[in-house]
C-alpha cells in the first residue's frame, strides 16, 4: 500500500537521473526514473540505494515527474526500480509517457512478470519499445541463487522467450561475478541461441547487499581476466552486440568495439559528484575510500584524482591542469573526468 505521508517524507525527483542514451547510435537525452522500491526477487548483489523506499511511488507524482523531464527535452524514458513490472500502475505510466510524447520506453526487469503473456501484451500495447531483462546465467540453480528466489530462472526464461516471440526489443544483462564468471561464454552463447544480439555485462559494485556478501561475489579481477576475454573474443566471433559496464579500460585495448561510450564513464562519475566535489574542495574523502577501491572500476581514476589533488594542495600546477580547474582554481569533476576517459577513446 502507498504510504499515505509519501509527499511529505520524500520527493521523486531524488530517485530521477537524466542521463544520456544511446538510440540509433546517436546519444541523446533519457529519463530513468525509479517507479518503485519494491522487487519480487531478492538479490544477493543488489545494489539499490538504501535510502530508497520499499513502496509503489504514486502514478500522480510520476506523471507530473514524466512530463517536467519531457518538457526540459528527454525523449527515451526508462523504467526502473525496485521492479518496476510489479507496479500496480505499470500499464498506464507506460501509456501516460507514450501520449506525452516519449519516443522510445525501455524497462530495466528481472523479465519474470513478462513470464505472464497476457500482461506482456497488455504493455506492448500500451507502448513499450524494450525489455532490458536481468538474468545472470545459463545455469538454473546458479541464477535461482543470485536472485535468492527458488524457480526465478524458469519465469525469467519464459518472459525472455515471450519477449522475443511478441518481436519486442530485447537485450540481456547480466552481472559479472564469482558465480558465473567462468562460464561467461557459455551463458553469452545460450541466450545468442535464442536470438539475443544485444547483451550487456556489468561488473559487480562494491556497494549494498553485494557489498555484505562480498565473499562469495567477488573475484580478482586480473588474475581472472582471461574469462572476461574469452567471452568477449566469443562475441566478437559471433557478432553479438556488448554492452560492457563498469570494467577497466584497459580490457578494451584488444576489444575496442565493447568499450562502453565515454559519456557512460563521465555519468557514473556525475552520479557522485557530491561525494568527488567534497573531496576536491575539503578533502573529505569518499566513505567507500580506501576499502573498496580494489572492487571498482574507477580505481585508477580516483587514485589520479586524489595524487593531483594532493600536487594542487602543495601549490604544484602544470599547463594541462586548466583542462579541469575551476575559475575558483579546484578541480572540476566531471572536467576531470572527461580529460581522463580521452586517452582511451582512439
Ligand atoms: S575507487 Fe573511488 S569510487 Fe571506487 S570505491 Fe574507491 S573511492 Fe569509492
Amino acid at each position: 500500500m502507498i504510504n499515505q505521508n509519501y509527499k511529505e517524507i520524500t520527493n521523486l525527483d531524488m530517485y530521477i537521473t537524466t542521463q544520456t542514451d544511446i538510440k540509433e547510435g546517436v546519444p541523446k537525452r533519457a529519463n530513468h526514473i525509479l517507479i518503485t522500491g519494491k522487487c519480487n526477487s531478492n538479490c544477493i548483489f543488489c545494489f539499490s540505494r538504501k535510502e530508497l523506499i520499499r513502496e509503489h511511488f504514486p502514478i500522480d507524482i510520476i506523471n507530473n515527474v514524466l512530463k517536467k523531464q519531457f518538457d526540459s527535452g528527454c525523449r527515451i524514458l526508462v523504467l526502473s526500480g525496485g521492479e518496476p513490472t510489479i507496479h500496480p500502475d505499470f500499464i498506464k505510466i507506460i501509456s501516460n509517457a507514450k501520449s506525452t510524447g516519449y519516443e522510445y520506453i525501455r524497462v530495466i526487469t528481472n523479465g519474470r512478470m513478462f513470464a505472464y503473456n497476457k500482461f506482456l501484451r497488455k504493455a506492448i500495447s500500451a507502448g513499450l519499445d524494450e525489455a532490458t531483462i536481468s538474468i545472470h546465467s545459463h545455469i538454473p540453480k546458479v541464477q535461482d541463487y543470485l536472485s535468492n528466489i527458488k524457480g526465478s530462472f524458469e519465469q525469467s526464461l519464459r518472459g525472455i522467450k515471450n519477449c522475443m516471440n511478441s518481436n519486442l526489443d530485447v537485450k540481456i544483462n547480466i552481472v559479472v561475478n564469482k558465480s558465473n564468471l567462468k562460464d561467461l561464454k557459455k551463458s553469452i552463447s545460450f541466450f545468442n541461441k535464442l536470438g539475443i544480439k544485444r547483451i550487456g555485462l556489468l561488473r559487480i559494485m562494491p556497494y549494498g547487499k553485494a557489498w555484505k556478501n562480498k565473499d562469495c561475489l567477488f573475484y580478482n579481477h586480473q588474475n581472472n581476466i582471461q574469462y572476461l576475454k574469452k567471452a568477449l573474443e566469443f562475441s566478437r566471433q559471433n557478432r553479438i552486440e556488448i554492452w560492457a559496464n563498469r570494467f577497466d579500460l584497459e580490457l578494451f585495448k584488444d576489444y575496442p568495439e565493447f568499450m562502453q561510450h565515454s559519456f557512460k564513464f563521465v555519468n557514473e562519475v556525475e552520479s557522485k559528484i557530491n561525494e568527488f566535489k567534497a573531496l576536491t574542495k575539503r578533502g573529505k574523502e569518499l566513505f567507500c575510500y580506501p576499502e573498496r577501491c580494489n572492487y571498482c572500476f574507477l580505481e585508477n581514476f580516483c587514485k589520479e584524482l586524489h595524487e593531483k589533488n594532493d600536487k594542487l594542495k602543495k601549490g604544484v600546477e602544470t599547463e594541462e591542469d586548466n583542462l579541469y580547474l575551476d575559475n575558483d582554481k579546484l578541480i572540476n569533476p566531471i572536467k576531470f573526468a572527461e580529460f581522463y576517459i580521452k586517452r582511451f577513446v582512439k
